[in-house]
């Protein structure tokens, strides 16, 4: 690729919200507190609507606009919109179309707008500062979007929404609890300059620090600490590999705030068509990676160690799980299209379907059983390897 000698031009309005926003909060917010003080009720709202704003970022903008990991009541779609917008993150359109450009080109340094290959400081929000070839817009990617009216009420009429979010709320805020300017600082400027940083997280750190458990086939990493700080999304490996799942961390003690938002949208009635992989291609995606590794290190290590053959053997077997749970999810297919052909057949074959249905859950389960034993076996085998000495 031909080096150009001088960097793009600065967007003017993105340096007053990147950089000069986060100093004046540097030096306000510390100046108020020691000259008057803030009160509970202030750090409280400023938490309250750190977390609106970031779920509406995460589980609106993310998880429904992007990646379609679930379907939305209109209500709900238009709360998401409102706070996404006091984000002030750009709007849903132009966020997910980057997004979806950033899934699709990842570490792709002339198509991922934020590739991670560009380095910590351009992934984190250099990329935003000046206009980069990989900045332009198109929303090529997104024609769903610009069908769904939320979306495009929501990118018209952005300006207004984000002043309304970002200046009318804390406002009004600061008057009803009797502090206008605290309030502005905390509730207003600290908490957009915040949320900021943690959402940038995701495209910077998430994708050089952490492991690697389901893909090493991009940077994108698993990290509890990131989950923690970024409502759930921190879980980046598993999210680059299966992108439309409605959850990031996928055990029930993962930290996802944002999963369980969106599960509880759907006991209300607000959300509904949630997308969960099943467990088998889980468990598959992470035995493919422990297989990649463990031929890796064994043939640097000793090109012909004689534990390569166990591995080949073992690795037989995981395709021949893995062919058979194939077999048995197109026959299940098979038969939900035989069941809907026959949708005015006899109650005596929809007992027999269930009863069938029923069977090839079981054989499922086995076959998700014996993918967990071969991890186990796989793990026993490399401990072998890296303690050769031992042996
Ligand atoms: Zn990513
Ligand atoms: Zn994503």
């Amino acid at each position: 690729m031909q080096q150009t000698e001088s960097k793009p031009p600065f967007y003017r309005i993105n340096l007053v919200i990147f950089v000069a926003f986060p100093l004046a909060a540097l030096i306000l917010v510390p100046w108020r507190g020691l000259t008057e003080g803030y009160t509970g009720m202030q750090w409280m709202w400023a938490g309250i609507f750190l977390y609106l704003n970031g779920l509406a970022i995460t589980g609106g903008y993310h998880r429904l606009w992007a990646h379609k990991a679930y379907q939305a009541h209109p209500w709900l779609r238009v709360w998401l919109a409102a706070w996404g917008a006091g984000a002030l993150q750009n709007s849903i359109l132009v966020w997910a179309s980057d997004h979806r450009r950033h899934h699709r080109h990842v570490d792709d340094n002339d198509k991922d707008p934020y590739s991670a290959g560009r380095g910590v400081w351009f992934s984190h929000m250099g990329w935003m500062l000046r206009d980069y070839p990989t900045n332009q817009e198109d929303f090529s990617n997104a024609q769903d979007l610009q069908r769904d009216p939320v979306v495009m009420w929501q990118h018209r009429n952005y300006v207004a929404l984000t002043t309304v979010m970002n200046l009318g709320l804390p406002l009004l805020l600061g008057l009803a609890l009797g502090d206008v300017i605290g309030t502005f600082l905390l509730v207003g400027l600290l908490r957009l300059v915040v949320n900021h940083h943690v959402t940038f997280l995701i495209n910077s750190l998430a994708h050089v620090w952490g492991t690697r458990p389901y893909t090493e086939s991009n940077s994108a990493r698993d990290n509890p600490v990131l989950a923690f700080l970024t409502y759930g999304e921190g879980y980046h490996n598993y999210h680059h590999i299966f992108q439309n799942d409605y959850r990031n961390g996928i055990r029930w003690y993962h930290w996802d705030p944002t999963k369980w938002m969106i599960a509880l949208c759907a006991r209300l009635g607000l959300a509904s068509e949630l997308v969960r992989i099943p467990d088998f291609r889980i468990q598959r995606a992470i035995l493919d990676t422990q297989f990649e590794r463990a031929r890796r290190s064994l043939t640097e290590q000793q090109p012909g160690h004689p534990l390569l053959d166990k591995l080949e053997k073992e690795y037989q077997l995981f395709t021949d799980s893995i062919n058979r749970w194939k077999a048995l999810q197109s026959e299940r297919y098979e038969r939900r299209v035989h069941a809907l052909e026959d949708a005015f057949g006899e109650r005596r074959a929809a007992l027999q379907q269930r009863w069938e249905q029923a069977a090839l859950r079981t054989q499922l389960r086995e076959l998700e059983f014996s993918l967990k034993m071969q991890r186990k076996r796989l793990a026993l085998l490399m401990q072998q390897v890296s303690c050769p000495e031992t042996a």
